[in-house]
């Protein structure tokens, strides 16, 4: 098998697919990688570390691989480029762009893409959602501690006291804990509230206050479903009281498969102190706050609003890392002796598998 690896075009992506460890490790368990050169120069990773690891430099690597990993989806153009029938893994999105699934169809390619991939037990170690949200949630409170205006420990000086700052994380899912974590060590005082009741024992072990705002709402498989009008109404009334009190926002909240559900409306924000800052993590699909611009800070009334974007890609060293070890995992479903095998009663192929499992069953 010849493994390829995709060279990341987006602007500001900055992870890779493969790292020299995840390399190794393929190049161990019988597949031949080739990389084109200046693959990793994004994440940090250098040619002669690849090399090191087993891979060979070939400009054309990616014509010949019957494996491609890639971040994001690759262009058309690149898809066109790709053997037929390869099999092409990694945060794919077929449904978001017409042209790219077209071009994978046109192609015969066998596309993994692993936002699909079931989320149980098994899969956890193959979860690119859940690595990359560890990253998000991280970077996102950290660019609220330096938009912020203030400390967030309380401080005892010669120049008085200082008290802490209140910070405020929506959503407790992967990206809001590890926000959460990352305020209390940097010692703010912190709150999270989810529409899933189990977030509050999760909120509470990380040492933060579970905001009760009388709403719960879990569908399908355990996630968040959409709230009614009558709910929305109820968590806005409570939160928009609550907002007033607080000093820093990181909003995380995301229903699966549908635009980020709006929680912060423009009046929220202008009950809020001056000094405020809100980080939006939903901006990517429209964002929690009203007043949210995707890629943009704003500031309204001197609440400073910031929905930064790709937030993985600012840890690009280790958000590639995880990833990598999450492609490496799926992959070894499929590596068999050094062959692409394919066993579509497994469920972690079968459901992930797109457009649709092959009928070889
Ligand atoms: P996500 O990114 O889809 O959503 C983020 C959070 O927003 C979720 O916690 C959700 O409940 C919350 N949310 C949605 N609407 C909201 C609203 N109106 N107000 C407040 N909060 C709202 O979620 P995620 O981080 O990808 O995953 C969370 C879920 O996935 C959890 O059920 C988690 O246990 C599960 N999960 C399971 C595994 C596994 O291996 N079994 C792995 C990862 C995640």
């Amino acid at each position: 098998v010849i493994v390829g690896v995709t060279r990341e075009t987006a602007a500001g992506e900055r992870r890779v697919a493969l790292t020299p460890e995840t390399c190794r490790k393929l190049t161990a368990a019988g597949a031949q990688v080739r990389i084109v050169p200046g693959l990793g120069v994004g994440a940090h990773f250098s040619d002669q570390a690849y090399a090191d690891a087993g891979a060979v430099l070939d400009p054309q690597a990616l014509a010949e691989a019957d494996l491609v990993l890639c971040v994001q989806p690759p262009e058309p153009a690149v898809l066109a480029t790709l053997k037929p029938g390869a099999v092409l893994v990694g945060m794919l999105h077929p449904q978001a762009d017409p042209a790219r699934a077209e071009a994978i169809r046109a192609r015969g390619l066998i596309a993994f893409p692993l936002e699909r991939l079931p989320r149980t037990t098994r899969a956890q170690a193959m979860d690119v959602l859940s690595s990359q949200a560890g990253m998000a949630g991280y970077k996102a409170m950290l660019i609220a501690a330096q938009l912020a205006p203030r400390f967030f420990p309380m401080l005892t000086t010669a120049a008085g006291t200082i008290r802490p700052s209140k910070v405020l994380v929506i959503g407790a899912g992967v990206a809001g804990l590890q926000a959460i974590a990352t305020a209390r060590r940097l010692g703010a005082q912190v709150e999270g509230f989810d529409v899933r009741p189990e977030t509050r024992e999760q909120i509470e072990s990380l040492g933060g206050r579970f905001l009760d705002l009388g709403v719960s709402a879990v569908g399908e498989g355990g996630y968040a479903r959409p709230l009614t009008e009558e709910e929305r109404a109820l968590q806005q009334q409570r939160l928009a009281d609550h907002l007033k009190g607080i000093d820093v926002v990181v909003c995380t909240a995301a229903v699966p498969g549908r635009p980020a559900p709006r929680i912060i409306s423009a009046a929220m924000v202008a009950g809020m102190k001056p000094g405020s800052v809100i980080v939006d993590l939903a901006a990517e699909t429209g964002g929690n706050c009203e007043l949210t611009r995707p890629g943009d800070t704003i500031d309204s009334n001197g609440v400073t609003v910031a929905g930064p974007l790709n937030l993985p890609s600012l840890g690009a060293i280790h958000a590639s890392e995880m990833y990598a070890r999450n492609l490496y995992n799926f992959a070894l479903l499929l590596l068999k002796e050094g062959r692409l095998v394919f066993d579509w009663s497994d469920e972690l192929l079968a459901k992930t598998v797109w457009p649709e499992p092959p009928s070889a069953a």
